[in-house]
């Protein structure tokens, strides 16, 4: 479903990719761990084109993000083919971003509508069953404001599913709530894996990455230090830079 072959990235001259290879196969969940400030989010964004790449190739589904081969040249797409190619991406952030001024169910309905020109009837029926698969049948006409930050998270995974994703990539999708919240939004995530959807996700819930996750990658420094069955790694982690960054979370 991803490949990624040899991804850098810089920011003012300081290279905070430093080719990165991942490949995801369809189904599978992926967690990226590491230490604040080793690339992880950066790389997310990479792969919904949130930030262009400065050297190698994503594809998403044998589809190469931004780039396209002319005349044995590679060129960058045109906007609207990326905005194409986002769109079978979903992305769940840290902060909701939820419209504050739309109820639960005319978040949820909005981009089907407005992107994919689905009609309204089939656009609500739709997000209906997607707030009653996150929890949240009966909160559908709550504004945010009404909702507590886990509910709001849910209805950020319901919105980001109406588009029907083939991917969904999640940047520490907890790291924002009360503790007493972030259970309700990991076991959302837990069933959408166990529904077969590919996931890469960034997070330091130690616990969720062992139980849900098939592999986790660790990064340090912009780089991938270590890789394997996620299990295998947390218990038993190799590289010194894994286990000292275990040693303080765990
Ligand atoms: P992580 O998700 O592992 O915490 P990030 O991908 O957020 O790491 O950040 C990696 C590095 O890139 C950090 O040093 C961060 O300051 C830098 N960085 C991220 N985004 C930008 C940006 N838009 N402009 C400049 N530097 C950035």
């Amino acid at each position: 479903m991803v490949r990624a072959l040899n991804v850098s990235k810089h920011f003012h001259g300081v290279e905070v990719l430093k080719g990165i290879d991942l490949d995801v196969a369809p189904g599978e969940v992926v967690c990226l761990l590491g230490p604040s400030g080793s690339g992880k989010t950066t790389f997310l964004r990479c792969i919904n084109q949130l930030e262009t790449i400065d050297g190698g190739r994503i594809w998403v589904d044998d589809d190469l993000l931004g780039l396209e081969e002319k005349n044995g040249r590679l060129h960058r797409l045109h906007d609207k083919r990326i905005a194409k190619q986002r769109r079978e991406i979903g992305m769940v952030f840290q902060r909701f971003n939820l419209f504050p001024h739309k109820t639960a169910i005319a978040n949820v309905m909005e981009a089907p509508v407005q992107v994919r020109g689905v009609d309204k009837a089939t656009a609500r029926a739709e997000a209906m069953a997607l707030l009653e698969r996150v929890g949240l049948g009966e909160r559908s006409h709550h504004y945010p404001s009404q909702l507590s930050g886990g509910q709001q998270q849910r209805v950020a995974i319901a919105r980001a599913l109406a588009m029907k994703p083939k991917l969904m990539l999640f940047d520490e999708p907890t790291s924002a709530l009360d503790p007493e919240l972030v259970g309700e939004v990991l076991d959302v995530m837990r069933e959408l894996a166990d529904d077969g959807m590919t996931m890469i996700v960034v997070t330091h819930e130690i616990a969720f990455a062992r139980d849900v996750a098939d592999r986790v990658v660790f990064m340090d420094g912009g780089v991938e230090v270590e890789s394997g069955p996620a299990r295998e790694v947390i218990a038993n982690p190799q590289h010194e830079r894994t286990k000292s960054f275990l040693r303080r979370i765990l």
